[in-house]
């Protein structure tokens, strides 16, 4: 059972591209449901979490991004601007499986790099 803060979030996160933060999920939110405390959309987003229905990103130095996504991917993240990109990798736990010669439940990956959108900001401030 849903309920309607629930699925209020759950709009807000399915209406949206990308990775946002509770943060930014609690705005979207609370301009169609003006009542719901950030308390709230923290708590539904564990309950979620928990329930795989949508999957938590942890940054360092960084508020945790939350993502609609649950299809095995990994994550870009820039270090310039701190945008959340996705990028497919296959085959990646068989190979730090067969690496470390154990089973592992799962991982936490995030790659870093430096986006497009930086990359030619920072080739004009040379000009
Ligand atoms: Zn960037
Ligand atoms: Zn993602």
């Amino acid at each position: 059972m849903l309920t309607r803060q629930r699925k209020a979030i759950l709009d807000v996160i399915n209406s949206y591209p990308g990775h946002m933060t509770a943060e930014e999920i609690y705005l979207k939110a609370k301009q169609k449901m003006p009542t719901i405390a950030i308390g709230t959309v923290y708590r539904n987003l564990g309950v979620m979490v928990d329930a795989g229905q949508i999957r938590r990103i942890t940054i360092p130095d960084s508020p945790d991004r939350y993502d609609r996504s649950t299809k095995p991917h990994e994550h870009l993240i820039c270090k310039k601007c701190g945008e959340v990109h996705d990028v497919f990798i296959t085959g990646l736990k068989d190979y730090l499986e067969r690496q470390a010669g154990i089973e592992i439940t799962g991982y936490n990956l995030n790659l870093e790099y430096i986006c497009e959108k930086c990359k030619e900001e920072g080739s004009n401030e040379q000009v």
